[in-house]
């Protein structure tokens, strides 16, 4: 059952009453339930052929073979193609494990500036053939309770789409830092920017700025996504701020634990 309420008050300004509206959510959340298993289990049927398919490509695109231009092109297209929806099916098999686990994962106390450093690590490759330098500034002894690998993977995601959504030789920058109980990570870059009018959608499945070029850039359109159930699924929150032709900055926004009891 979902409640939701609120006070009545008169033209006086005095509280006459509460008006409460409780909702039965059971058929809402069965269909929910169907929709994801339905998700997960297509998903889980499409990796084996596709995983042959690319196996057999890759197999004939190996030099041993002597194709004419026009097969090796075809082939070359079929390889590109494939992995691409290997992409997606692997995104999707990501998001319904996570949707499985109810936005229950486990959590042991790490410290953050090894995660921020190897996912930009894992994004050098990409940010080099721009020519984007990607720069960390995170207090060393900063810990807090985490599912690094989830983490690690919510932070790839978005400083890959920094690269992808910046000319060459832009700058982008992690910044870490603690504020009260919460610890925020920023992923700033000075790329293309993002309409207003898109920002409250951005985080839905497939949901895409400019469907061409992302689709170019080689996105499957579920990295928000992913981003948001892992940053969920730390009970925590994510936002965005953008400017069209000036830049994006995503803010990650975590619990940041019980301070550590002092030795006296
Ligand atoms: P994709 O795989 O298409 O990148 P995402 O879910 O990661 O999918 O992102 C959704 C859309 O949000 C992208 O297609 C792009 O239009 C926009 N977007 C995401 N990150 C940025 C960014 N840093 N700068 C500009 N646009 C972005």
């Amino acid at each position: 059952v979902l409640a939701s309420g609120t006070v009545l008050w008169n033209a006086e300004n005095k509280s006459i009453g509460a008006l409460i509206v409780l909702r039965d959510v059971t058929h809402i959340r069965h269909l929910e339930t169907v929709r994801a298993d339905f998700v997960a289990n297509v998903s889980h049927e499409l990796k084996t052929p596709i995983t042959s398919i690319k196996g057999f490509v890759e197999t004939l695109l190996s030099d041993e073979w002597n194709h004419e231009p026009d097969i090796l092109r075809f082939l070359q297209i079929i390889s590109q193609q494939s992995g691409r929806l290997n992409s997606i099916i692997d995104d999707l098999l990501t998001l319904s494990r996570l949707e499985q686990k109810g936005g229950l994962v486990m959590k042991e106390t790490s410290k953050l500036s090894p995660v921020i450093e190897t996912a930009i690590y894992l994004c050098q490759l990409q940010a080099g053939k721009k020519n984007i330098q990607i720069d960390c500034v995170c207090p060393e002894d900063l810990e807090l309770s985490i599912n690094a690998p989830l983490l690690e993977q919510a932070l790839v995601n978005l400083i890959v789409n920094a690269v992808k959504y910046s000319e060459p030789d832009k700058k982008v920058l992690v910044l870490a830092e603690k504020h009260a109980d919460q610890v925020l990570i920023y992923i700033k870059d000075e790329g293309f920017g993002i309409e207003r009018k898109h920002l409250d959608r951005l985080f839905e499945r497939f949901y895409r700025v400019d469907t061409a070029r992302s689709r170019k850039l080689g996105g499957t359109g579920l990295g928000l996504s992913i981003v948001k159930h892992i940053v969920q699924s730390h009970e925590g929150s994510i936002r965005v701020e953008s400017q069209l032709g000036a830049g994006t900055t995503f803010i990650i926004s975590l619990p940041a634990g019980e301070p550590p009891a002092s030795a006296s």
